[in-house]
């Protein structure tokens, strides 16, 4: 193991970011009351805010995304059911059995490349007539942008054609949209097209665009008054907390078209890898602010290149055994990203020492 060195540029995750000081300044002086009862004005100028930008009636404040996504499922299913997503989802493979623990359903996944969907595979998947003995599909959920495809974006075409497949056989869909932010700016698709084909999203606040908490879960205003009382049964119904919401409203005034500026570094690396050990990755796939290297392609396992990149102050993330995971965003400079840059290209050179 090389010597640990200190963080030069942190490419681990979008979540690092730390709010700026104009950020800290508008939660400083957000007016706030007790949400638990309704009356927090800017948490519900938040909620009202992001559910009218997705075309939903209302949102829900919710300290994380898991806890939005968990809520979202929760409305769809009953216990005994099932919901369907594709084998990386993060609904699945990050948030620790919570579909089962808190909604009992168990969940079947279709295999996808880089995370892309095609409507085939849900459609194809679900049972709805499975009658005394086959398992109901109640839900699917789709991710968009997809995290551990890459920051893959999905096709718009391929979302409608799911939606109306599962609008046929009742079966409810809910968009994990963590990252949709990166794949409205990605596409210029407008946000409400996005939106109105699902039942309830979930967005992010505290990835790219930068605020330090929460998430938001939109959807039709009965279904957030029942996840507003399931959200206090799980003990997330927050007080004074417009202080956060403050720093959600400030991130979708100022944060949401940079993210361009994450997309084009993410690309230069593409490039760059791909230069320097051309079937470690595609450019062409890099859309957003996440790359994926594989990094065995040059002879690496993942480990062992993230443990090199450390001793060079890069810190990455290995997915898998053969996958190295690189995020960007507003704290990471065009500088830090040629810096990163020089060291990736010389380990995809060199290949493992070993
Ligand atoms: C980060 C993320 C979430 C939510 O994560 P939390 O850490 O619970 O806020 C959900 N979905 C995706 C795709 C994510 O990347």
């Amino acid at each position: 193991m090389p010597p640990a060195a200190p963080i030069v540029v942190d490419l681990l995750s979008d979540t690092l970011t730390t709010p700026s000081d104009a950020m800290r300044e508008a939660m400083a002086h957000a007016p706030v009351g007790d949400d638990v009862f309704g009356e927090d004005p800017t948490v519900r100028e938040l909620e009202q805010r992001v559910a009218a930008l997705l075309g939903h009636e209302d949102g829900l404040f919710t300290p994380s995304g898991s806890m939005a996504n968990q809520l979202g499922i929760w409305l769809h299913v009953q216990p005994g059911q099932e919901l369907v997503a594709d084998s990386l989802a993060h609904v699945l493979r990050a948030e620790l059995g919570a579909a089962a623990t808190f909604s009992g359903v168990t969940s079947r996944t279709w295999i996808s490349e880089r995370g892309l969907l095609r409507a085939q595979d849900p459609l194809s998947l679900m049972i709805t007539d499975g009658g005394a003995y086959q398992v109901n599909t109640a839900l699917v959920v789709l991710e968009n942008t997809h995290n551990f495809g890459g920051g893959t974006v999905q096709p718009i075409e391929e979302i409608r054609a799911v939606r109306e497949g599962t609008l046929e056989q009742g079966v409810a869909l809910h968009l994990d949209g963590a990252r949709l932010w990166n794949a409205h700016v990605a596409t210029g698709v407008p946000f409400t097209a996005y939106g109105t084909e699902f039942d309830t999203v979930s967005v992010c606040l505290s990835k790219g665009l930068g605020a330090p908490v929460g998430s938001v879960l939109v959807g039709s205003a009965d279904r957030m008054a029942r996840a507003r009382i399931q959200r206090k049964r799980l003990g997330g119904g927050m007080r004074q907390v417009g202080i956060l919401a403050a720093a959600g409203l400030f991130a979708l005034d100022h944060n949401i078209d940079r993210l361009a500026d994450d997309h084009a570094r993410a690309r230069r690396m593409a490039d760059a890898a791909h230069a320097a050990a051309p079937a470690s990755i595609d450019p062409a796939t890099v859309q957003t602010n996440i790359v994926i290297l594989d990094v065995a392609a040059a002879g690496w396992s993942a480990g062992d290149f993230t443990a090199a990149a450390g001793a060079h102050g890069i810190r990455t993330y290995a997915v898998s055994r053969r996958l190295v995971r690189m995020v960007w965003h507003l704290d990471v400079s065009d500088a830090a990203t040629d810096t990163a840059i020089e060291v990736v290209r010389a380990l995809l050179r060199e290949g493992s020492p070993r």
